[in-house]
């Protein structure tokens, strides 16, 4: 980034209320401004520039009583890292931290005992992931500092300075096949040897870490430890950051739901971590049900203190809600400061919903001590996605926050709820012609908040707290355990079966209703409860973000760990005339800042496979016989781009009108002539997948790939060599004449098929089809069969067969098709 090119709109705002301050800015479709009671923000500050998103921030005071703020700023092509700092005089022109553009994760910032700053952040650097620090001084930087060499993911980084003047830095790494915490010290004479704190199975993610008033350094995180053992929780633990590795931390979490998201404060006497509090519904279609932890319900946050080397039992934060049809679908980031007492500032942001049409994005303050929690404030309000830290510190009596802040101009897509299912409205997709997502960037919104009048202003509402959801006692019975992988030969090649997601969700969507979560949430979520293989997040196109986009593709690459998991970047590309489609790319080169394709109402598809150009890249069409939804228009394809369809997802069963768990009770909402065995029927060579859709959808993706590895996972969905089901973890391959599914032969003589199906409960009705016909059907008690079947048919012209099982739980699995056709 060129500094002269940087705008920051400094904006030294004294005692301005809230509500002045945080009007809508250039909303145009949402609810009205509402006064936001007194609160006083004392100082304010925008940083600001038109050509780079600015998301990440995080802020600490120095020893010597200046703010000072980092954030990420993405350019259009690299990430930088910026910072600003404020003496008696104000606010500094930001400066950049990097000295090299890069992909850069997480700024994070310790004042030192100096009147200096430390900043720790994770970068790609030589095809890995690591950490990095600087040091400032009275406005002098010194050299960048690399903090990690190892292979794996070096990422996450929390960082806080000890009472003697050390540095403090701990992160999440993935070593030897897991997720652990480690951590390293600088003192003054230099760094030390990094150090392990944890040393479980399960993945330990999330670090926060703080000093207490005695000297002590303390690291707390989330642990899926208690779900190997079939508790199916995520748990949050802490420990001293010193202690041996064999001394077990203690678990500070202790309801029976899902503790995530920790955040540790240091206090005058001690100190408070909070962290979120939820019950996660499974996944359930009709009578089928599978666990994941996308789709949460009934959240709060709990704070708990650390008193005399013990942690004190939690008190409870409930979200104040408006009115009765406000609910919340998502988190994105929260954050605590503490004050000179016990007392904590507790920030939090959420997605809120009211009705159908009616969606921000909240943040909302709230004052907790050991003894209660409240009033709550509602301190900022934005129409989409600000980002996912919020930087905060307490100072001189007052509490600084750092958040990013919504772009200008941006739009709500209109919705209408149909049993429970949102589509986008003529208005929305109008007002989207106007609308350039790519040109639309977040700022940086620093500001000061007294607490006297955060405590003279006017709270939200008090209500009644909603009864608390019960947890499932048989969700633990539900764990997916790792069996030993399933593998075929074929000739010379052996393929094992891989899971996976190619259709998921997250924020970024704008259509958040579907309670869609936070990306890095729906990939520990596929990882650790789900135990997927691969995933695709594949976010609306037509409503991210450039900057939204090159996070999904920097957490793609993150998330890649060859032979462990595959992450494919891909988005979701909306005609509300042709029909829906996922395009999902091999890696991140291919799938570059310009590859992604935004349609309008009537674009057709060729505008699509024309953009993707020499890419490699496939389009999954998916609800394709949905009619509100928008059918897929099969009268478009191109056999390069267009290889699979997805035949299940949240909704239903899209193979044929009649088929079982079929997506359309109600007929107005079914399009005839568009079920995936009319588009077979078309002559399309399509083979088939399931994927979920959006939280709380089921369905899954398998395929017989050579390896774990991004090319040999899409190698294999390219050619088709991949199944479908309904969520269970079942196995099904399919040969014709030797020749694997997804494959075209000619055949000379008789068809012969030949069928592995691997069901997960025993008794499977296993049928042929063939040409939009059940040409046979065998039933077995067990849950593994193998087939053999010659087609006594005369083969006259080009005939597809491909296999459903369906198990007596009627989860069902779908094979892609093999096409013979006559010499
Ligand atoms: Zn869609
Ligand atoms: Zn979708």
């Amino acid at each position: 980034m060129n500094p002269w090119r940087l705008v920051a709109i400094l904006a030294l705002v004294l005692a301005f209320t809230l509500g002045t301050v945080l009007v809508l800015q250039g909303c145009k479709n949402g609810p009205a401004t509402r006064s936001r009671g007194e609160v006083v923000a004392a100082d304010t500050a925008d940083f600001r520039d038109d050509l780079c998103d600015f998301t990440e921030p995080d802020l600490t005071v120095t020893s010597t009583g200046h703010v000072f703020v980092a954030w990420l700023s993405y350019d259009g092509q690299a990430d930088s890292i910026l910072a600003a700092t404020r003496d008696d005089d104000g606010w500094s022109t930001p400066f950049d931290v990097t000295t090299a553009p890069g992909r850069c994760f997480s700024p994070r910032l310790a004042a030192d005992l100096d009147g200096g700053v430390w900043l720790v952040w994770s970068a790609a650097r030589d095809g890995q992931h690591d950490l990095f620090a600087r040091h400032w001084c009275a406005g002098q930087w010194s050299d960048v500092e690399r903090l990690t060499e190892h292979p794996g993911p070096d990422t996450g980084p929390a960082v806080t300075m000890d009472r003697a003047g050390n540095l403090w830095v701990v992160w999440e790494a993935f070593r030897d096949g897991r997720f652990d915490l480690f951590a390293r010290v600088r003192s003054p004479e230099g760094w030390r040897a990094e150090r392990r704190l944890t040393d479980h199975p399960a993945s330990d993610v999330h670090a926060t870490i703080a000093c207490d008033p005695g000297g002590d350094v303390w690291v707390a995180w989330m642990s899926w430890r208690d779900g190997c053992f079939g508790d199916g929780n995520y748990e949050i633990y802490a420990r001293r950051a010193d202690m041996p590795l064999d001394d077990p931390p203690t678990r500070v979490s202790t309801s029976p739901q899902v503790d995530m998201l920790p955040d540790l404060v240091p206090l005058a006497d001690g100190l408070a971590l909070s962290w979120t509090n939820a019950y996660f519904r499974p996944r359930t279609i009709e009578t089928l049900t599978v666990p994941n932890y996308d789709n949460w319900d009934d959240k709060i946050y709990q704070v708990a203190w650390l008193r005399g080397g013990r942690w004190t039992a939690p008190v409870d934060v409930r979200l104040t809600l408006h009115d009765e049809r406000e609910q919340v679908v998502s988190d994105y980031a929260s954050a605590v400061a503490g004050t000179l007492s016990d007392e904590i500032w507790l920030l939090y942001g959420f997605i809120s919903v009211r009705g159908t049409s009616d969606s921000t994005w909240r943040t909302e303050l709230c004052r907790v001590t050991p003894d209660a929690a409240g009033p709550s404030f509602d301190i900022s309000e934005s129409i989409s996605g600000p980002g996912r830290s919020i930087g905060t510190a307490w100072a001189q009596g007052q509490l600084w926050t750092a958040e990013a802040a919504e772009y200008q101009g941006d739009l709500q897509p209109q919705a209408i709820m149909e049993d429970g299912t949102v589509i986008w409205g003529p208005d929305a997709v109008a007002e989207l012609r106007q609308r350039d997502p790519a040109t639309e960037r977040n700022w940086i919104h620093v500001r000061a908040l007294r607490p006297a009048s955060l405590t003279a202003g006017r709270p939200l509402p008090e209500r009644p707290p909603a009864p608390r959801h019960p947890v499932p006692e048989d969700l633990a019975s539900q764990q997916i355990t790792r069996k030993p992988r399933l593998t075929v030969s074929h000739s010379d090649q052996t393929w094992t079966v891989f899971y996976g997601n190619l259709h998921y969700h997250t924020d970024y969507s704008r259509d958040g209703r579907r309670r869609d979560g936070p990306a890095i949430q729906n990939l520990r979520s596929a990882y650790d409860v789900a135990r997927l293989d691969f995933v695709s997040l594949t976010d609306h196109a037509e409503w991210m973000r450039a900057g939204e986009w090159w996070m999904l593709r920097k957490l793609t690459d993150l998330w890649n760990r060859p032979g462990d998991f595959v992450a494919l970047p891909g988005y979701e590309w909306t005609s509300m005339v042709h029909g829906h489609k996922n395009v999902i790319f091999p890696d991140t080169h291919v799938a570059g800042p310009d590859s992604l394709h935004r349609a309008i109402a009537e674009t057709p598809p060729t505008q699509l496979w024309e953009h993707l150009g020499e890419r490699d890249a496939i389009t999954i069409p998916h609800h394709p016989s949905h009619a509100i939804m928008r059918p897929t228009d099969w009268s478009f394809h191109d056999e390069r781009y267009q290889r699979l369809v997805e035949v299940f997802q949240m909704r239903g069963n899209y193979e044929y009108d009649g088929a079982p768990l079929q997506h359309a009770r109600q007929r107005f909402a079914f399009a005839p002539g568009h079920c995936v065995r009319d588009a077979l029927g078309l002559g399309h060579k399509l083979g088939i997948i399931a994927s979920p859709d959006h939280a709380g959808g089921l369905g899954l993706a398998g395929v017989w790939a050579e390896r774990l590895e991004t090319h040999a996972i899409f190698h294999a969905l390219y050619e088709r060599r991949c199944f479908g089901t309904t969520g269970a973890h079942m196995a099904l391959y399919l040969e014709v004449n030797n020749a694997p599914m997804g494959s075209e032969i000619v055949s000379q003589g008789p068809v012969h098929l030949r069928a592995r199906i691997h069901g997960t409960t025993p008794g499977l009705k296993i049928t042929v089809v063939s040409d939009g016909t059940d040409v046979h059907s065998v039933s077995t008690a067990d849950a593994v069969a193998l087939l053999e079947w010659s087609d006594p048919r005369p083969l006259t012209a080009t005939r597809y067969y491909y296999i459903r099982a369906e198990q007596t739980d009627s989860h069902i699995g779908w094979t892609s098709p093999v096409w013979v056709s006559p010499p």
